[in-house]
């Protein structure tokens, strides 16, 4: 999908590329980078399949959806992923493939009838010592020193994080915080991680700090509905 100020180019279909047929695509890795450029090139480029190659290393594709074979079902990701309404390239790719249990669905139709009869809520976010309620009142509790050590983040170039865990940047009154338990409990961060993976993500999952607090703003997939959260 090609974005301008409007939809007038979103929904023209590409043209076919000269010389397509003779080409090959050579990818790097099977995780979902290689995969969705794949399936770009398919519906977008009208490369036929059989030109694509995607090498990997690992004896499993899938890379960090962390993939499983199973012999019942098939290629399942372990565990469930979190997204958001501004997955771009994901929804785009998502409505071009057909939904295998639901007759001329597509995995966008799926996902979002799911997520709309069953949105995601939590009523009480976070629990301490084997299910008592943290009783967080929904509040992030952030001082001020606090909300500016986590601008400071957002703002530090990425060299500068190399080599650095989270415990580098961040202080104890940080951790006070009940963001950082919210925040800490949803991605599974410890602070020993590394800064640079935390920040490196920061500019998307921005857009979820509104509705945090409830685990609201987060679309979730078919796994970690049925099976996490009712
Ligand atoms: C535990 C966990 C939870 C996550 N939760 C979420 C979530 O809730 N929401 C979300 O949006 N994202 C989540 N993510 C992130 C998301 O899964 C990744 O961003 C995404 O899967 C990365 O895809 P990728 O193709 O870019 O890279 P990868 O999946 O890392 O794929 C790279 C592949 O390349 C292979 N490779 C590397 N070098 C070579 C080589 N030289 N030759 C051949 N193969 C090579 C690797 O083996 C790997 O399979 C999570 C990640 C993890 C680990």
């Amino acid at each position: 999908m090609y974005y301008t100020n409007g939809n007038y180019e979103a929904f023209a279909r590409p043209r076919k590329p000269q010389g397509v047929g003779e080409k090959q695509a050579w990818l790097v890795g099977g995780g979902l980078a290689s995969l969705a450029a794949a399936a770009f090139l398919v519906r977008d480029a009208q490369m036929d399949g059989s030109r694509i190659h995607i090498l990997e290393d690992s004896g499993l594709p899938g890379g960090a959806c962390d993939g499983l074979l199973r012999p019942d079902v098939g290629f399942v990701i372990r565990g469930g992923r979190e997204m958001e309404n501004h997955y771009e390239c994901l929804w785009d790719l998502f409505r071009s493939v057909p939904s295998l249990e639901v007759e001329d669905a597509s995995v966008l139709d799926e996902f979002y009838w799911l997520n709309h009869d069953d949105p995601n809520c939590s009523k009480n976010r976070a629990t301490l010592e084997q299910g008592a309620s943290a009783d967080t009142k929904n509040r992030f509790e952030l001082s001020d020193e606090a909300a500016l050590e986590w601008m400071r983040l957002f703002f530090t170039p990425d060299e500068a994080l190399y080599d650095k865990t989270i415990d580098d940047v961040l202080s104890e009154e940080f951790y006070q915080s009940n963001f950082w338990l919210y925040w800490q409990t949803m991605f599974a961060f410890e602070k020993w991680h590394s800064a640079l993976e935390m920040k490196l993500p920061l500019p998307y999952k921005m857009a979820l700090h509104a509705g945090l607090e409830k685990l609201r703003g987060t679309t979730l997939d078919e796994l970690l509905v049925r099976y996490e959260l009712v």
